[in-house]
C-alpha cells in the first residue's frame, strides 16, 4: 500500500494576496524541482498531489507549506489517501471485489425495479448509524438480461462484454448478481457460506436462466481493533461503520471468517462481497475475470 498526498491551500479569495502569491510561487518551484509533484491550479486555488506520501518530494512539499504557514500565515489542508498495490491483493487472505456496472447504458439501468425491491434501511437501532447504501430487499430483482451481453463499466473503463456475457454485475448496494457459469465454479470448488436468490428476466417475467443474486450468509464488517490501525475512534462495535480513518492494512478475526469462502465486508447484508484468494484464483482459472479487487483483507488469529 502507499498513501497519495493531497494538499490544498486556501483560494485567492479566502486568503491574503501575499500568502496566496507565496503559495503559488512555492508550488511552482516544488513542481520544477520534483517531477513527481503534480500541480493543479484550478480557478485561483493551489492544489498539489504527490503519488507517494513517504517520498522525499512529499516531505519537501509538507515542509515548505509548514514553513509558509508559520511565516506568512498561509492556511492549507493536507491528507493522505490509502491506495492498494498489486502485491497487497496478492498477499491478502480475502479480497473485497466489485463486478461490472451495467447502469450507464442508454437502455436504462440493469435492475429495473430497484425502488420496489431495495428499500432504504432504517438506522441501526443499537447505535443510530445509517448508510445511504444500506437497503432491505423486499422482492426479487428484475434485470435486463440483454445488458449482460452489452458494454459495461469495469475498473474505470468502458469495456465490451466477454464471450458469453458478463459474469458478475455490481448492484447499487455493492453486492453482486452473478452468472450461472460463476455459480458453477463456486459449486465445483466446494465454496461455502452463501446462498442465492433468483433474479427475474425483465424481458420474459420468468426467473433468469443466466444469472442469480449471490448472497453470503455472513457479514464480517468490523475490522479487528487489535491488529487494524485506525485513527480514533475506530469502527463502531455494533455496525462496523468506520468513524476514524483506517491507517493501514485491514484485518478480520479468524474466528469470524473461519469456514466460509466468501462474506459481506460492509455493515449491511447486500454490501460488497469479499472472496477468499483461493476462490478468486479458481474463478480466474475458469476464465471468469469480471471481478475488480477493491480492498485487500487479512485474517488474524484474534
Ligand atoms: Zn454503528
Ligand atoms: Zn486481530
Amino acid at each position: 500500500m502507499h498513501r497519495r498526498l493531497h494538499l490544498t491551500a486556501r483560494s485567492r479569495k479566502q486568503t491574503s494576496p501575499t500568502a496566496f502569491a507565496e503559495a503559488e510561487r512555492a508550488a511552482r518551484a516544488l513542481a520544477a524541482k520534483w517531477p513527481e509533484v503534480q500541480l493543479l491550479n484550478p480557478g485561483g486555488m493551489v492544489r498539489i498531489i504527490v503519488e507517494d506520501m513517504s517520498s522525499e518530494a512529499a516531505k519537501d512539499v509538507l515542509e515548505t507549506f509548514r514553513h509558509l504557514a508559520a511565516h506568512v500565515g498561509l492556511e492549507y489542508q493536507h491528507y493522505g489517501v490509502v491506495l492498494w498495490d498489486p502485491e497487497d491483493f496478492a498477499q491478502a487472505d480475502f479480497v473485497a471485489c466489485v463486478g461490472v456496472s451495467l447502469d450507464g447504458t442508454p437502455d436504462g439501468p440493469f435492475v429495473v425495479n430497484e425502488k420496489e425491491a431495495l428499500r432504504p434501511a432504517p438506522p441501526d437501532p443499537r447505535c443510530g448509524h445509517a448508510l445511504p447504501m444500506a437497503r432491505i430487499q423486499e422482492a426479487d430483482l428484475r434485470v435486463r438480461e440483454a445488458a449482460l451481453l452489452g458494454p459495461g463499466d469495469l475498473a474505470e473503463s468502458r469495456q465490451p462484454a466477454p464471450p458469453g456475457g458478463w459474469d458478475a454485475v455490481t448492484l447499487v448496494t455493492g453486492g453482486l448478481v452473478v452468472s450461472t457459469r460463476f455459480l458453477a465454479v463456486l459449486k465445483r470448488e466446494g465454496a461455502t457460506g452463501y446462498h442465492t436468490r433468483p433474479v427475474i428476466a425483465a424481458e420474459t417475467g420468468s426467473p433468469s436462466a443466466r444469472a442469480v443474486q449471490l448472497l453470503p450468509d455472513r457479514i464480517v464488517c468490523v475490522p479487528c481493533p487489535g491488529h487494524t490501525e485506525a485513527s480514533p475512534p475506530g469502527p463502531c462495535p455494533f455496525c462496523g461503520i468506520q468513524r476514524g480513518q483506517l491507517e493501514g492494512r485491514e484485518f478480520r478475526p479468524r474466528s469470524q471468517v473461519d469456514g466460509v469462502s466468501l462474506f459481506v465486508a460492509d455493515p449491511f447484508p447486500l454490501g460488497m462481497i469479499a472472496f477468499s484468494r483461493s476462490l478468486l484464483t479458481a474463478l480466474e482459472r475458469e476464465g471468469i475475470r469480471t471481478l475488480a479487487p477493491i480492498v485487500p483483507l487479512l485474517v488474524c488469529d484474534d
